[in-house]
């Protein structure tokens, strides 16, 4: 699939003049079109409701537009629910699917009426005696080796998350016998899939143990919740996956296998980051290097603080280099950072025209766990992050941190005071 930008040179360069580089740039009309494609694709199945994952752009300025196109909040941390909650969202548009969770994390969710979703069995006394059961419980289920899962989130049965399905069984016998009445089913077991028949094959085994569930323990779920996942075209040569066959595949099978069972009407919900904000961010950064060693390297004014991706996964990111779109692309550099690791990288060995110094260049598909996976390591100090309306206004949502956010937790001060 052709990479293209929704602005150009002289669009970005006015706006490097006010906000200096590296900045976050997120298309508002992208986010909105690819919220609404999923639920395009679910539109048979009146229940359906997708829940943003907050930890892959967690900015309320961004959760607002999720939310006005009728997405949820999938939230995994107290702060996530304090931003989905100042967005606008609480009660059953609020999903908390966390592991390892600490009492006071329930509690919030508990407050806000977030439909909680257990990772252990342990965790029902927990919960209980933490903040207490509330009237609707969901578990995790991890299938094991039954599923295959990626690099990016592993093998399912080395993953600490979730139940074995033998658990379950036992698990929702001990919800409702503690008194709880509505139930539902969860997992993830992919990340980035592109390939749009695992989700179809994920629906199969959900209602299969929905089914499984109902007959042996009498419980009735009432939603099953396929994960996120849903990948995106990060090289040029992927193809984004067909929302619509994902939903008409699924589609079938409900009505293979749900429909007209004691467990109809069941809900169908997901919790993608990535497909609903990755491809609509931009990472924006000028070219203020070049170094000529054993390989070529450009450097540039953003990091892998600001982008981690390519560091942690050798993750491929587009390059564009602005206004020279139309270039030949025959230098082979590495694009570089300044942190002092090196895998500080954010492209090896990629054909790219000719980039000098002041260059802006445009790291694509950004928009989902990008800065949100920022840190501060070797004294990096995270970026701004910028929407782009759809009436092409620019309005920052987040503003670059400065050194005094960097001390804000040491005081510089008391300490030269004391020496
Ligand atoms: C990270 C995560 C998601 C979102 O994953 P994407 O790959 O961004 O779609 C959803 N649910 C859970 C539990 C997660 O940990």
């Amino acid at each position: 699939m052709q990479k293209t930008l929704p602005f150009d040179e002289s669009f970005v360069r006015k706006l490097a003049e006010e906000y200096p580089t590296p900045f976050y740039l997120y298309d508002e009309a992208g986010i909105r079109s690819s919220c609404r494609q999923l639920n395009a694709a679910f539109e048979w199945s009146p229940g359906f409701r997708e829940y943003f994952a907050v930890k892959a752009l967690p900015n309320p300025w961004i959760l607002q537009i999720t939310k006005e196109e009728g997405l949820g909040a999938d939230c995994s941390s107290m702060p996530e629910l304090m931003l989905s909650e100042a967005a606008g969202m609480t009660g059953e548009h609020l999903m908390f699917t966390s592991n390892n969770t600490q009492g006071h994390e329930y509690q919030r969710a508990r407050d806000l009426g977030a439909i909680i979703n257990l990772d252990d069995l342990t965790h029902i006394d927990y919960l209980a005696s933490t903040a207490g059961l509330p009237e609707l419980l969901c578990f995790r289920y991890n299938p094991g080796a039954a599923r295959e899962g990626n690099v990016i989130i592993g093998r399912p049965e080395e993953a600490k998350y979730g139940l074995m399905e033998e658990q379950l069984f036992d698990g929702f016998r001990r919800l409702k016998q503690a008194g709880v009445s509505r139930f539902g089913l969860h997992t993830m077991v992919a990340s980035n899939e592109l390939n749009g028949d695992f989700f179809i094959e994920t629906a199969r085994m959900l209602f299969d143990l929905a089914l499984r569930l109902h007959s042996e323990t009498g419980v009735r779920l009432e939603f099953v919740n396929l994960g996120g996942g849903i990948g995106i075209p990060y090289r040029p040569e992927d193809s984004p996956v067909d929302l619509a066959a994902v939903g008409a595949g699924i589609q079938q099978l409900y009505n293979q296998l749900i429909s007209g069972s004691e467990l109809d009407p069941l809900r169908i919900l997901m919790e993608n980051g990535r497909m609903i904000t990755g491809p609509h961010g931009y990472l924006i950064t000028t070219a203020i290097h070049h170094k000529h060693i054993y390989r070529e390297y450009v450097g540039v004014d953003a990091c892998m603080s600001n982008l981690m991706r390519p560091g942690m996964y050798g993750a491929y990111h587009h390059i564009s280099v602005l206004g020279r779109e139309n270039d030949p692309q025959d230098q082979v550099v590495d694009v570089v950072g300044s942190l002092c690791e090196n895998n500080d990288k954010f492209a090896i060995q990629r054909p790219l025209p000719r980039v000098e110094v002041g260059d802006l260049l445009a790291i694509h598909d950004a928009g989902a766990h990008g800065h949100a996976m920022g840190f501060q390591y070797n004294g990096k100090l995270r970026c701004a992050e910028l929407l782009l309306r759809e009436d092409r206004s620019v309005q920052q949502i987040r503003r670059a941190e400065t050194v005094d956010d960097y001390f804000s937790t040491l005081d510089l001060n008391a300490f030269r005071a004391q020496v």
